[in-house]
C-alpha cells in the first residue's frame, strides 16, 4: 500500500526496522497533498517546511538511538480551533483569520513532548459550529469519496484530510458530534472521549459543557495510542479529570464473548437510511457470532436530546463568543465612529450566518424572561438523559447505534434548511449531553462507494469497553476501502 495511506503504527514499524525515514514519511504525505488539497481544501494552512525541519531533527534523534515512541514523527492535522503557539488559529472564522496564539494547547505540548509533527491546520465549520463544513470561511471542504459530496462537520478537514491519506491521523473537537460524523461519511475511525478525559485547555470553546478533543485515525489501535498520549490529567482545565490513565492499547483485544450490548431503539428510528440500518443489523450479527449478547433497549428520553442540545449549546456559545468584540483581538472594523458601531461592525462582518444564529438562540434562551423557560429546563431535560444512560448501563456493557443517519449528503443539500442539518447529529448528541466516550468506526460502503460509520458508547469513563468492542468489530468487518481519489 502507498505510504500515505498507512497508518502510525505500521509506519513505526518501519522506522524501527529501519525501512523508511521521518524525512520520506513527511514527504509521501506532502506529495499525496499537491495531489489532491485543490480538490478537497481540507487544510486552512499548511506547515511544510516546518514538518520537513522537524522530521530531519527527528531522523537525527533515530539514528542517534533514541527510542522510537509512538507517533514520534508523524505528520498530524490538527483543527483549526485548536491553539498552536506562534502558527495562526483562525476558527475558519474571520474574525480570527490573522489570531496568532502566544501558546500551545495542552494536546499539542503533550504531541510535542512525542516529536510529532504538525502537518498544517486542518479545515473545519466556523466556530466547530455545522454538520457539512460548508460553514467555514475558507471555503467548503469535499469529501474524498466524492467531490460532490460533503465532508461532514464541523472536523470535515481532519476527517477528509486522514481518509485522502494527506495526514496519518488528525486531531479533531465533538461537542455534538463533529469528531464522529465526520469519521463516518469518510470512512475513518474518530473518537471523542468521556468529558473531562482530555484537557480543553487551548481548544477555542464552543459549548464548555460540551466540548472534548479527540482523535481520527486509520484505525483502531492508532485511535488507542493517540488516546495514550492526550488524556490524562491538567490543572489549567479546571474540569479536567484527575485519575490515573490507562494504557488504551491493553483494551485492543478481539475478545468480546459474554459482552452485553445494546442497541437504543430511539436511535434505530424514521430518518436513518436503509443501508445503514442493514449495516448495523449486519455488525450485530458479527457480534453475536463472536459471543456477544445483543439486546433492544429504550432509552425515552433520548427524543428530547436534540431540543437539549440546541438550547444548551448555543446558550453556553453565545456566552464565550461575547470575548469576540474587536477590542481585544480578532478583526476589528476601523470605520466606525463610537465604541457601539465598532462591536456592532465588527461582530456583524467577524462572523458567518450559522454562528450569528446560534449566538441569536443562545441570548435568547438565556434572556431574563425565557431563562427559566428554555435553559433551566433543558439543563433538567439533560438530566434525564443522563439518567437513561445511566439505567442503560447497569445492564449493558456498550450501546451501538449507527454514527449519523445517512451517508454522505451533496454540498448545498441542506445548507439552506438549517433544521434538517441538525437532524444530521441525531445519534451522536445525547453521548455529548451525557459526557460519554464513543467511537464511529467504518462499517461497510453503501452501494459501494459511501462510508457507512457504526457508533460505540460507552459509559462514563468506560473507554476500555468501548476499545475493545470497536477493534474486535474492526477485525470482524474487515473495512481496508480507500477512496480512489
Ligand atoms: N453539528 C453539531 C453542531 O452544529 C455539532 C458540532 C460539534 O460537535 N462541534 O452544533
Amino acid at each position: 500500500m502507498e505510504i500515505h495511506y498507512l497508518t502510525a503504527h505500521q509506519l513505526k514499524d518501519r522506522l524501527e526496522k529501519g525501512q523508511i525515514s521521518c524525512t520520506e514519511i513527511v514527504k509521501s504525505i506532502y506529495l499525496r497533498i499537491e495531489e489532491v488539497e485543490d480538490r478537497l481544501n481540507s487544510y486552512i494552512r499548511l506547515e511544510k517546511e516546518s514538518a520537513l525541519s522537524r522530521a530531519g531533527e527527528v531522523d537525527k534523534l533515530i539514528s542517534a538511538g533514541s527510542d522510537i515512541e509512538d507517533f514520534m514523527g508523524m505528520p498530524v492535522a490538527v483543527k483549526d480551533n485548536i491553539c498552536t503557539k506562534n502558527i495562526t488559529t483562525t476558527c475558519a472564522s474571520r474574525i480570527l483569520e490573522n489570531y496568532i496564539p502566544i501558546y500551545n494547547a495542552t494536546v499539542i505540548d503533550r504531541l510535542e513532548s512525542r516529536n510529532y509533527i504538525l502537518a498544517g491546520k486542518a479545515n473545519m465549520d466556523e466556530f466547530a459550529m455545522g454538520s457539512s463544513n460548508e460553514n467555514s470561511y475558507f471555503g467548503t471542504v469535499k469529501n474524498p469519496w466524492d467531490t460532490d459530496r460533503v465532508p461532514g462537520g464541523s472536523s470535515g478537514g481532519p476527517a477528509a484530510c486522514v481518509a485522502a491519506g494527506e495526514a496519518v491521523c488528525s486531531l479533531g473537537s465533538d461537542t455534538g458530534g463533529s469528531i464522529r460524523q465526520p469519521a463516518s461519511l469518510c470512512g475513518v475511525v474518530g473518537f471523542k472521549p468521556t468529558y473531562g478525559m482530555v484537557s480543553r485547555y487551548g481548544l477555542v470553546a464552543f459549548a464548555s459543557s460540551l466540548d472534548q478533543i479527540g482523535p481520527i485515525t486509520r484505525d483502531v489501535e492508532d485511535c488507542a495510542a493517540m488516546l495514550n498520549i492526550i488524556c490524562g490529567h491538567d490543572r489549567k482545565d479546571s474540569t479536567s479529570i484527575n485519575m490515573e490513565v490507562p494504557d488504551y492499547k491493553s483494551f485492543l483485544k478481539a475478545d468480546i464473548k459474554d459482552m452485553r450490548i445494546g442497541v437504543p431503539k430511539e436511535l434505530m428510528v424514521e430518518g436513518i437510511d436503509r443501508e445503514v440500518k442493514e449495516a448495523v443489523y449486519r455488525t450485530i450479527k458479527l457480534v453475536e457470532d463472536m459471543g456477544g449478547i445483543v439486546e433492544e433497549i429504550s432509552l425515552p428520553n433520548l427524543e428530547y436530546a436534540l431540543s437539549v442540545y440546541y438550547i444548551i449549546a448555543p446558550s453556553e456559545a453565545s456566552s464565550n463568543l461575547s470575548r469576540f468584540d474587536g477590542v481585544r483581538y480578532g478583526y476589528r472594523n476601523v470605520e466606525a465612529e463610537s465604541l457601539r458601531e465598532m462591536y456592532r461592525r465588527s461582530r456583524a462582518e467577524g462572523f458567518g450566518d450559522e454562528v450569528k444564529r446560534r449566538i441569536m438562540i443562545g441570548a435568547y434562551c438565556l434572556s431574563a424572561g425565557y431563562y427559566d423557560a428554555y435553559y433551566e429546563k433543558a439543563q433538567r431535560v439533560r438530566t434525564l438523559i443522563i439518567n437513561d444512560f445511566k439505567k442503560a448501563f447497569k445492564k449493558f456493557d456498550v450501546l451501538i447505534s449507527p454514527t449519523s443517519p445517512t451517508t454522505a449528503f451533496k454540498i448545498g443539500e441542506k445548507i439552506e434548511d438549517p433544521l434538517t442539518m441538525y437532524l444530521s447529529d441525531i445519534c451522536t448528541i445525547p453521548v455529548n449531553l451525557a459526557g460519554l466516550p464513543a467511537i464511529s468506526i467504518p462499517a461497510g460502503l453503501s452501494g459501494g462507494k459511501l462510508p457507512i460509520g457504526l457508533q460505540i458508547i460507552g459509559n462514563v469513563l468506560r473507554e476500555d469497553n468501548v476499545l475493545k468492542v470497536a477493534y474486535s468489530l474492526e477485525k470482524a468487518i474487515g473495512f481496508t476501502c480507500r477512496p480512489g481519489l
